[in-house]
């Protein structure tokens, strides 16, 4: 791509600030048939916020976020500055880590306090041989039948609580679905998130087909497996774990509210991170190759 970054706008207005890397972007553009949305940032406006902790027979609300949070503070992830600010609005001050390290797709582990934590996915605890209480797979159900994102907090071995985190979907994002449709494209929502709270966000949007529960390395291998069937992907992200597939498609669509990494990655950088703009540039570059021809 060229650093020459065109800024184009469309005749609705100041809402779709479009930045286009090179004018050979637009080729690809007008064959695009199928459009795959990151949820987190994308769908959702990715700013998470606590809204229920289960804590295990005998363990306390308190303690639990307090180690939970004291660990999530190193990660940039929305789950994490959502448990980290429901911390700090309740506990005073958060205990020392002594290790930490990011699981990518799955949450962190590290040393709080002395203890060794787990806070992520369920999947996350069962991978070192945490053993999940039925009364927490319930806690977790529920969070995630209402559309949230249910993360589990475990040390020493054992799992001690549920938080539920939920985010928000943008307001723009049903009608930029319905403007895919119209243009004759088929959306589909891609995630590392849960099946359940995907399916919930899809079908208050208006879509069928979902991805769910895709580690970050795979987003791109979902991108190219629908390019292998004859689809013309553009992919849409904003996060560190969406470089990949945006890179991959045949048109990637960064959210120019999301990390630097997938505005590196994407061919056209929607700096407002309204969904209506994915709607506004392809029927733009459709409407401006007409013209060059
Ligand atoms: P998305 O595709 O929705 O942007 P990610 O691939 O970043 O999601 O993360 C997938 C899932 O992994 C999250 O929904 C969450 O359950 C879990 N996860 C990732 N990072 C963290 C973290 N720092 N703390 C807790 N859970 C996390
Ligand atoms: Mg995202």
């Amino acid at each position: 791509a060229t650093p020459t970054a065109l800024m184009v706008g469309t005749g609705r207005g100041a809402r779709s600030g479009i930045l286009i890397k090179g004018p050979e972007v637009l080729e690809s553009t007008k064959r695009v048939d199928t459009v795959v949305l990151d949820k987190t940032g994308t769908v959702t406006e990715g700013r998470m916020e606590l809204v229920d902790v289960r804590p295990a027979d005998g363990e306390s609300e308190q303690e639990v976020l307090r180690i939970a949070a004291a660990l999530e503070d190193g990660s940039e992830h929305p789950v994490a500055r959502a448990v980290v600010d429901a911390a700090r609005a309740r506990v005073r001050n958060l205990p020392e880590i002594q290790e930490f390290a990011n699981v990518e797709g799955l949450g962190v582990r590290g040393v709080v306090d002395g203890r060794t934590v787990l806070v992520g996915r369920q999947r996350l605890l069962e991978q070192h041989g945490v053993v999940v209480p039925d009364s927490l797979r319930t806690a977790r159900d529920e969070a995630e039948r209402k559309g949230g994102t249910a993360i589990m907090v475990a040390w020493d071995g054992k799992a001690r609580a549920v938080l539920a985190v939920s985010d928000t979907v943008k307001p723009t994002a049903a009608e930029a679905v319905r403007g895919m449709r119209e243009l004759g494209l088929k959306p589909m929502l891609l995630t590392g998130d849960n099946r359940a709270a995907a399916e919930a966000i899809a079908s208050r949007i208006g879509i069928e087909e979902v991805v769910a529960e895709v580690l970050p390395e795979e987003k791109a291998d979902v991108v190219d497996r629908l390019r292998e069937r004859g689809s013309t992907v553009a992919m849409v992200g904003d996060g560190v774990n969406d470089a990949a597939a945006l890179a991959r498609a045949d048109l990637g669509l960064a959210m120019g509210t999301g990390t630097d990494v997938a505005i590196e990655a994407g061919d056209l950088t929607l700096v407002r991170g309204d969904p209506r703009a994915v709607v506004d540039a392809i029927r733009l570059s459709r409407r401006t190759l007409r013209t060059i021809k």
